[in-house]
């Protein structure tokens, strides 16, 4: 076996079910670029968890007046059902709230930083007639940096942190009356310390120009400070840090590693934990662009004071697929549930489809009308043209056809794409959808080698569709 990736996928919140915004971000990018390492000999675990200590939990559980960790359970098992439809090929999909690993894991990494991290007081808003502070999914002001509305913890346009001492006000989002401002005792961490050795890990490392544009901005500042506990939020209680809850943005590496460490528990054939856990093992995040703080710049800085576990590894970024030009929205219910389009259309038009129109680098729009335009005049005649080329592969045998090699070009396109440095599902997705065209146009370079490069370039975008190649051969 050549070496090992851990593919991570940024946790859910459980306060609904994946819809093709989740699909279209970090969800089918991560499978995609699983399968394709597997393809290659690679041993890959894809993982990821439900996040259940997001303030946006209760915000949703508490009107429906469920408990919020009972809610979540049954929100993670939806998701599970839902990436099955979707045929995303997720080894863990750990539920953080019934997990040991995950708390183990969390106080390591507090423990890691530990030098680092003062109790000091800060400015918080709060809400009475609510009883709700101003954290995450509770609030909502300005973002010093862009000015574009934001919670206080991320902004979801520029990635960056809020300063929430250059936050003038706050509406609470139950009530949309005016927050006032408090203040509260928290733990801060001095995060900016990091920043000199985080830029360095950074440098050379392939990544998306949004990432690298942010990062240049984002540690300018060496002073920089970042409370991670929120007195009054869903956080993690912990005794090290006097029970105050450690808010989930610390706690997503620890999160990954619970996920790790819990799956070989469960499958010990897979290898231990001490042989996934370890400097030989390569890490890929998969990460919405508004993530890229945490991910980009706080797990770092946790590993590079952690002499254990893998190096700094890579992060994929994406931006954000709209719906008839307006943001996907679980708690608005403005979206295309991935349960939904199941129901109708074949995984694999939905993994393509989602692929080729993937908001990579730029935002994109979703239009139900669109999609069905593509089906019915190109993936339903592809389909029809893989079931009939599975039996002429198998009847033609090894004959060499298509002197001219017309289908190059798509192949070569598609290897760059298919690349851990250059990787993107979009340009996949686009160099298959040429070499389908190809194939489709002329009936005279459906040799069976060309089909047989068409199902190496389709395995990881449209599994279901490549095997019925591979299996014709196999027989
Ligand atoms: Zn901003
Ligand atoms: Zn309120």
């Amino acid at each position: 076996m050549k070496g090992k990736f851990i593919v991570t996928i940024t946790p859910p919140t459980p306060n609904g079910d994946l819809h093709l915004g989740h699909m279209s971000g970090p969800f089918l990018a991560a499978d995609v670029l699983s399968r394709r390492l597997k393809q290659q000999g690679y041993d890959v675990l894809l993982v990821s968890y439900a996040d259940d200590y997001q303030s946006y939990l209760p915000r949703k559980s508490k009107p429906l007046r469920r408990q919020p960790f009972e809610f979540a359970r049954l929100v993670r098992d939806m998701m599970l059902n839902t990436m099955a439809l979707a045929d995303i090929d997720i080894d863990c999909f750990l539920q953080a709230s019934d997990s040991d690993d995950y708390r183990q894991a969390a106080a390591h990494y507090v423990t890691r930083v530990a030098d680092q991290v003062v109790l000091r007081t800060g400015k918080v808003f709060y809400c009475a007639s609510c009883e709700c502070y101003g954290y995450e999914g509770f609030g909502r002001g300005h973002c010093n940096w862009c000015g574009t509305s934001s919670d206080a913890s991320q902004c979801e346009h520029c990635a960056r942190m809020p300063d929430i001492n250059q936050m003038p006000s706050m509406t609470c989002m139950s009530c949309q009356q005016p927050m006032v401002e408090t203040s509260v005792e928290q733990y801060v961490w001095r995060v900016g310390e990091n920043y000199p050795a985080v830029a360095q890990v950074h440098k050379n490392k392939p990544m998306r120009q949004c990432l690298s544009e942010y990062l240049d901005t984002a540690l300018s500042d060496v002073s920089e400070v970042w409370p991670i506990t929120r007195p009054g939020d869903a956080g993690l209680q912990l005794d090290q840090l006097a029970q105050q809850p450690l808010h989930t943005w610390f706690m997503g590496l620890a999160g990954y590693q619970a996920c790790v460490s819990s799956y070989l528990r469960e499958h010990p054939e897979r290898g231990s934990f001490a042989h996934w856990w370890n400097d030989q093992t390569q890490l890929i995040h998969f990460l919405g662009f508004d993530c890229s703080y945490s991910h980009a710049i706080g797990y770092v800085a946790q590993q590079l004071n952690d002499p254990q576990g893998p190096p700094p590894g890579q992060f994929i970024t994406n931006r954000f697929l709209k719906l008839n030009g307006d943001d996907f929205s679980t708690s608005r219910g403005h979206a295309v549930w991935i349960r939904d389009m199941a129901a109708h259309y074949p995984a694999d038009a939905i993994r393509l489809y989602t692929a080729l129109f993937a908001p990579e680098t730029a935002v994109k729009n979703f239009v139900q009308a669109d999609f069905d335009l593509w089906f019915s005049s190109f993936f339903t005649p592809l389909a029809l043209a893989v079931d009939a080329a599975g039996h002429a592969v198998l009847d033609a045998g090894d004959v060499e056809a298509d002197p001219f090699d017309s289908t190059e070009a798509c192949y070569q396109r598609w290897c760059e794409h298919a690349s851990i440095s250059q990787f993107s599902m979009a340009g996949m997705a686009d160099a298959l959808c040429g070499i389908s065209d190809l194939l489709l146009g002329r009936s005279a370079i459906q040799s069976p080698k060309n089909w047989l490069r068409w199902a190496e370039m389709a395995q990881a975008l449209c599994p279901q569709l490549a095997a019925i190649i591979y299996s014709v051969r196999a027989q």
